[in-house]
């Protein structure tokens, strides 16, 4: 074949990661008027399609333009399981025999989804299943929203999401969210966005691990509620279950926090302290003590999760005495403290129990996490 001969096709691209300006941007640069992103976005996420035949009110000559150059591909579902308790999970595929989880938990009135934002995980924290398998690469944007998306699709949600299947979104699923910044600033605005999903940014929380560089970024671009995964009172034994503590301590992380809350428009905002109760590790009277004391003027709330045991962990989750007396230290210290019921075990599809199935042949978790140094800190004019 001669040179003239090989012709370069770029991939379509997939306009259901787009935000509200890429899609505007996509739309001009194939000769159209910016306005027809809000009728694509509207049939993207508002009814659920993902043929450009359906979109009706799109002239034929633009829809087969955009049949030449884009597609709306979902994630691909290999499988659904539904708990006794009413949680469902999907196991997605991306790729090179890689899949995540995504989990939708129905509780009366709400239903929370439990979006994954990487293939695997880079930090090693030594209590969660996903981090035992390493890290194979970032989801993109689309792959992101795509949860949402396939969440309400499997329910029969749309058109217009009327029946309000997914009230709330945590990214806490298989991933470290802020190792994949972009992308899930991306998706996140878009279930924020009233072109997307519309849901309150209340509702919408990230959780990370402490990637102090990238939550002062954060604060720039995102007005997303904030969790993070403290799981321990002090920075040696944070150092042993959240092993990117010794990059960026506790001291660090909480005043990251702060900067990140003072930066929001609205105010009375809290943190969600996530703290996994592992038996004899962490849930001790003195740790809710040092606890209570660690918190004594920070903004939050905090979530009490006894430890899910897999099989990969030689951890036990906590007794109920040991789980109901750290509640009482931290609740008679004046925070409002929750303990987090188990849903969807029986489908290993409990807080930490994520695992997908992730190939990591390259030692990719290390140059990732090294990435994370790249994040430059954005200086603090008052401080
Ligand atoms: S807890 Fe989160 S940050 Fe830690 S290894 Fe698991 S997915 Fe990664």
């Amino acid at each position: 074949m001669t040179e003239a001969a090989i012709v370069h096709t770029a991939p379509p691209a997939n306009l259901l990661g787009m935000t509200r300006a890429q899609m505007a941007e996509f739309m001009v640069s194939l000769g159209e008027k910016p306005f027809r992103a809000q009728q694509i976005m509207k049939w993207i996420h508002h009814r659920g399609v993902s043929n450009f035949d359906d979109m009706t009110d799109i002239g034929k000559a633009l829809r087969e333009r955009l049949k030449s150059v884009a597609e709306i591909r979902p994630p691909q579902v290999i499988s659904q399981h539904d708990s006794k308790d009413g949680t469902r999970k999907w196991a997605i595929g991306v790729g090179g025999g890689n899949v995540v989880e995504t989990v939708l938990i129905p509780d009366g009135d709400r239903a929370t989804l439990c979006v994954s934002s990487q293939v695997g995980c880079s930090l090693d924290c030594s209590f969660c299943s996903t981090g035992k398998q390493g890290f194979q690469r970032d989801l993109s944007a689309a792959e992101i929203i795509g949860q949402v998306w396939l969440a309400i699709q499997s329910y029969d949600g749309f058109p217009s999401h009327s029946k309000r299947v997914v009230t709330n979104v945590v990214m806490m699923g298989m991933g470290e969210p802020l190792l994949n910044f972009d992308n899930v600033v991306a998706a996140t605005g878009l279930m924020m966005d009233d072109l997307g999903y519309g849901i309150s940014k209340r509702r919408v929380t990230l959780s990370t691990s402490g990637v102090v560089p990238a939550l002062y970024k954060l604060a720039e671009v995102s007005q997303v509620s904030l969790a993070i995964s403290l799981h321990a009172p002090n920075d040696s034994l944070r150092s042993e279950l959240v092993p990117v503590n010794r990059r960026y301590p506790i001291s660090e992380l909480l005043e990251a926090c702060n900067h990140y809350i003072a930066a929001q428009p609205d105010t009375h905002r809290v943190v969600t302290v996530e703290y996994t109760l592992i038996a004899g590790v962490n849930d001790q009277r003195e740790h809710a003590i040092e606890l209570a004391k660690l918190l004594k003027d920070f903004p939050c709330k905090i979530n009490l999760i006894p430890f899910n045991p897999f099989s990969l962990s030689d951890y036990q989750r906590p007794s109920k005495n040991a789980v109901n007396r750290f509640w009482q230290v931290l609740t008679d210290a004046g925070f409002v403290t929750t303990v987090r019921t188990t849903r969807g075990d029986d489908i290993d599809a409990a807080c930490g129990q994520l695992a997908g199935q992730v190939v990591d042949r390259t030692r990719r978790s290390a140059r990732h996490l090294s990435r994370s140094e790249n994040i430059q800190p954005i200086k603090l004019v008052n401080n």
